[in-house]
């Protein structure tokens, strides 16, 4: 059997992890190196002179020029938490390195926490995630399909009505060799000429060139500056067509992710968190060693997540 080079990919293994991440003491000088590369900076005054205070048990940095204290996780993702940061490493790494993701469930048997703790730390690592990823534009060459979680292609359950399903457009752009490049995976309120607009200009750069199969809403996208080639599939099944290969592996891919990781959760108030941290993992898929750095740096380089707004649902479902 040929190796697959994304399978077969050198990770970071538990014990390289663990001889330096494996004490609190050891993750807060990760940490600190993380957020001040050259050395404390008071986020208010910019001064780099200070003095180290413990509160408790966290590390306090004031500042000498005008005496600011900021905790080490003051500002972060991390920001309230009571937990020891040596929990929240050994979540990063074993999300970064679980190749189809990790449930909270899976979270909490593996941190020896409580399920709403697991549950908490999972979502505003998926936030993290989320956050990342809408740093980006899809450009160039951009396949488009129409998609449900909890339709026939996500792993759901065929006709129960509308009860758990949510419509998102699911897209991915490819290089010059037709190889896919970025995944984007959104939630919609419905597939019509106004949300297909809507999620083009925010999506996709302008002047990219956007394939999808007949569906009249997708003609939407010039309205972003995008040109559109349709391809009416008449009789066919989407995956037998070779115009959307790659959307339909993407597709296949975040069906097992669903079915074999994440089971049921509620689509319609978290579908664009989980879409979100499916993209994150496979838009970064031939970087599994580094992934549990990039994670770190992206939960520090994120503004803390109160409870109310990871609880917060979709504002369009
Ligand atoms: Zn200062």
């Amino acid at each position: 059997m040929a190796m697959n080079r994304i399978q077969f990919q050198h990770g970071l293994s538990m014990p390289e992890f663990l001889k330096d991440c494996g004490t609190e003491a050891q993750c807060e000088r990760v940490l600190e190196a993380v957020r001040w590369p050259n050395g404390f900076c008071c986020p208010r005054c910019g001064q780099a002179a200070h003095y180290v205070l413990r509160d408790g048990v966290r590390k306090v940095f004031q500042c000498n020029a005008c005496r600011h204290q900021a905790s080490l996780i003051a500002g972060t993702v991390f920001q309230g938490t009571k937990l020891p940061l040596t929990t929240w490493f050994l979540a990063i790494y074993l999300i970064s390195q679980a190749k189809t993701g990790l449930s909270a469930l899976a979270l909490k048997r593996q941190l020896g926490v409580s399920y709403p703790t697991a549950w908490l730390i999972h979502h505003k690592l998926m936030q993290v995630m989320a956050d990342r990823e809408a740093r980006y534009l899809l450009e160039g060459k951009i396949q488009v399909d129409d998609a449900y979680l909890g339709g026939e292609r996500t792993g759901g359950k065929v006709g129960r009505g509308s009860e758990n399903k949510v419509a998102f457009v699911a897209a991915v752009s490819l290089n010059e060799a037709d190889r896919p490049l970025r995944v984007r995976l959104t939630p919609v309120p419905g597939f019509t000429l106004k949300a297909v607009a809507a999620w083009a200009k925010e999506h996709l750069a302008p002047g990219s060139a956007v394939f999808s199969d007949g569906l009249a809403c997708f003609g939407a996208v010039t309205e972003a500056g995008c040109s559109h080639q349709p391809t009416v599939i008449a009789g066919r099944k989407p995956k037998e067509v070779p115009e959307f290969k790659w959307i339909n592996t993407v597709l296949g891919n975040l069906k097992t992710t669903l079915s074999g990781c994440y089971h049921a959760f509620d689509f319609r108030k978290y579908a664009t968190r989980y879409l979100a941290a499916f993209c994150y993992r496979f838009n970064r898929r031939f970087d599994l060693r580094s992934l549990h750095q990039r994670l770190l740096i992206a939960a520090v380089g994120t503004t803390p997540q109160p409870l109310r707004s990871i609880r917060v649902a979709d504002a369009h479902c």
